[in-house]
């Protein structure tokens, strides 16, 4: 599995991480969803991604049982804490329930979920205040444009926002025109979130150009997404998979590295198209 620094840090991260977005709480398909974050994680998919607004915190639990036992510096665990809780104590009370939820001490990166209405300064100073108590390790945004990075820069005093997460697929590739630049500028890693965008490169116009070149490459369509979605340095992909079978396809695409010939068949493929509106989210 590929890694590369994530944000200014440096620390190292698999460019193929896990999401935990409506995972099943309960049951089977909950085992097997923990199997499969497991299995992810053997394969090297270390950098897990949560929230403490997903299943109002199942996921955070199903995140703690799925990492049970590992050892701790070997994963890279991240959470986000909800608008309406992030003010300069609800933020802390807030990581404090995803850490008990999850079994751990510390957090790898904890984010903003989406910007809110509480001021952007006392979220970034709550933040920064958690990385001070050792609960975090560094912080982070999250569908934020480059008007809100910056804000968010200015009021940071200590601290350098390690990532941005944001919506990134074939068919919505807006961020790669301000967003991608402004974090490659910055050091500030770039988080594809929905990295399949529910199915719609299948049923796009652009599919047989993936096919082609996973027949040729022996991968997969989904292979080559992920691929394509992490081609830029400082890029990095969180699918989330309900099985052991699309997470150890997931882990592999983590290995393969697309030739600038194909990058650019999936660029006219998949055309970029022009910005409308401010920056797109779920
Ligand atoms: P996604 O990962 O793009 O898509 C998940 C869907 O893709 C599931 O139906 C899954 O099926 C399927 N899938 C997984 N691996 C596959 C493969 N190899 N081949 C074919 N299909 C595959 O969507 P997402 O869950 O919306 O986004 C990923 C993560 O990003 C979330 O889980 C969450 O952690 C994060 N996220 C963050 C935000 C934010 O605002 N920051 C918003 C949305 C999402 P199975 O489940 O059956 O495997």
């Amino acid at each position: 599995m590929i890694s590369r620094p994530f944000g200014p840090a440096g620390t190292r991260v698999p460019v193929i991480g896990q999401g935990t977005w409506n995972v099943p709480a309960r049951g089977a398909a909950a085992d097997a969803a923990k199997a499969a974050l497991r299995a992810g994680i053997e394969r090297g998919m270390v950098h897990i991604d949560t929230a403490e607004m997903y299943g109002d915190g199942a996921a955070e639990e199903l995140v703690g049982a799925a990492i049970a036992g590992l050892p701790r510096e070997s994963l890279f665990i991240v959470s986000k804490v909800l608008p309406s809780n992030a003010t300069l104590h609800g933020t802390v009370a807030a990581c404090d329930r995803s850490l008990r939820r999850m079994g751990l001490d510390y957090l790898d990166c904890y984010l903003l979920h989406w910007r809110g209405t509480v001021p952007l300064r006392d979220t970034m100073r709550a933040l920064e205040g958690l990385v001070a108590a050792g609960k975090i390790r560094s912080l982070g945004v999250s569908n934020f444009d480059v008007d809100d990075l910056k804000e968010a820069q200015s009021v940071l005093e200590r601290e350098p926002i390690a990532c941005n997460q944001v919506l990134y697929h074939l068919s919505e590739r807006t961020i790669e025109d301000h967003e991608l630049p402004y974090a490659r500028e910055h050091d500030i890693a770039t988080v594809a979130y929905t990295p399949f965008g529910r199915g719609a490169y299948e049923r796009a116009p652009g599919y047989q150009t993936l096919v082609e070149i996973a027949q040729r490459r022996g991968a997969t369509p989904a292979q080559v997404v992920l691929a394509f979605l992490t081609r830029d340095p400082g890029t990095f992909a969180i699918p989330k998979a309900a099985g052991v079978a699309h997470a150890a396809e997931n882990a592999a695409a983590g290995d393969l590295r697309l030739a600038p010939d194909e990058i650019a068949a999936i660029d006219r493929a998949y055309p970029a198209g022009r910005r409308r509106g401010g920056l797109p989210s779920l």
